[in-house]
């Protein structure tokens, strides 16, 4: 039995009759644009966050840009990225004009480390940009605490992180924070799609003056703002889908926690933890091991397809290999290590129980292999 990485149209599939209404709606209404259907997912989603604003852009990279943007970051600004993450966190950055200061990891979450941000942030530093990566949210009270000795505020990569929650509080719900509806992720439109939800009614403003050309009212341009509009269309294929994303990540949860159960204690087989003030929206469920090649293709062999998240490193890609902004930084071994070893097993909503038992005993016997 062959086990997919993800099954995206399963997910579809069970929401198909409201997917169809949403269609007939939106082709309908004669409204496209900035209409009823992005005014109703963006109360929705807010309230979801238990926020008060949602603002729908283009997608996840724009959210973040347009976050970076309404706080005021631009050239020759720095801000704090996380060294190991999905690309997207650092071109936000490097589209306002400012540099991305890469920070390690800490080991056993994956997010950025506290202590390590404490020891890179400086006074040139205008924002720090920390993600809940894999869907597990960073321990956001002491990245809090370090930005705040420096006035700077945290901006939130959420991207892979809907319906996480933080000390029993959703993320979203507190500070600026950049989510993704690209389809992958755990809430995903039929295209491209992105928000920012903040309490800010002044930020909230500003992001959406920013994303529609910077102007409240037709014709009347107050800054220089781009194009980027969550379009009717995704919005009422989101509002479809947004009240399942709870029994969804619940489904997540529990193909995670047979995982862990019936991985734990293999030999040179690192699972993920969740931390005592975290609740994982599970994105992804990702190991390590130093075997991750020979695993990953057995795996393969098997019928069971993996994705590696990511394998090579932001400061070690074409875009960013040999940019001053990396040079400054330095040596970043552990992220270097982590996109040798890390390996995303398959995690979903619609993932059949057969077939995280064709995951389970298949890792189980390649790393007992492995072993010998
Ligand atoms: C997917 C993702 C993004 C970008 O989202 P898009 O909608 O593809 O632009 C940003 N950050 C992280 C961590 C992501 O996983």
């Amino acid at each position: 039995m062959d086990v997919p990485f993800l099954n995206l149209g399963a997910a579809n599939d069970e929401v198909r009759a409201d997917l169809d209404a949403a269609y007939a709606r939106v082709s309908a209404s004669g409204r496209y644009l900035l209409g009823p259907e992005l005014e109703a997912f963006e109360a929705e989603f807010a309230a979801y966050c238990t926020a008060r604003h949602c603002v729908g852009v283009g997608s996840g990279l724009d959210a973040l840009v347009l976050a970076l943007r309404a706080l005021g970051v631009g050239p020759d600004d720095q801000v704090i990225v996380p060294a190991h993450t999905f690309i997207a966190t650092w071109l936000a950055v490097s589209a306002t004009g400012a540099r991305p200061v890469p920070v390690e990891p800490d080991e056993s979450t994956y997010g950025i480390c506290p202590d390590r941000l404490a020891d890179a942030i400086t006074p040139r530093v205008k924002a720090v940009l920390v993600v809940h990566l894999y869907g597990h949210p960073v321990d956001l009270d002491s990245v809090r605490a370090v930005a705040d000795r420096h006035g700077v505020p945290v901006v939130e990569d959420a991207a892979q992180a809907h319906a996480a929650s933080y000390r029993k509080r959703r993320i979203g719900a507190t500070g600026v924070v950049a989510f993704s509806f690209y389809p992958a992720k755990n809430l995903g439109a039929l295209g491209d799609g992105g928000a920012v939800v903040t309490d800010d009614p002044r930020l909230a403003d500003r992001i959406r003056l920013l994303r529609n050309y910077g102007s409240s009212r037709k014709y009347d341009h107050q800054v220089q703002g781009t194009n980027s509009r969550l379009d009717e269309f995704q919005a009422a294929v989101l509002r479809a889908k947004l009240p399942h994303l709870d029994k969804w990540t619940a489904r997540r949860a529990r193909v995670a926690r047979r995982y862990t159960q019936a991985l734990a204690g293999l030999p040179n087989l690192v699972l993920p933890l969740v931390a005592p003030w975290a609740t994982s929206a599970w994105h992804l469920y990702v190991v390590r091991t130093r075997y991750r090649e020979r695993l990953r293709s057995q795996l393969a062999d098997a019928g069971v397809h993996t994705l590696v998240h990511y394998p090579i490193p932001v400061h070690r890609s074409g875009a960013y290999r040999n940019t001053e902004d990396v040079r400054r930084a330095g040596p970043l071994p552990l992220s270097e290590r982590l996109a040798e070893e890390v390996l995303s097993l398959p995690i979903g909503p619609h993932l059949p129980d057969e077939s995280v038992e064709v995951v389970v005993s298949a890792v189980r016997t390649i790393m007992a292999g492995l072993d010998a």
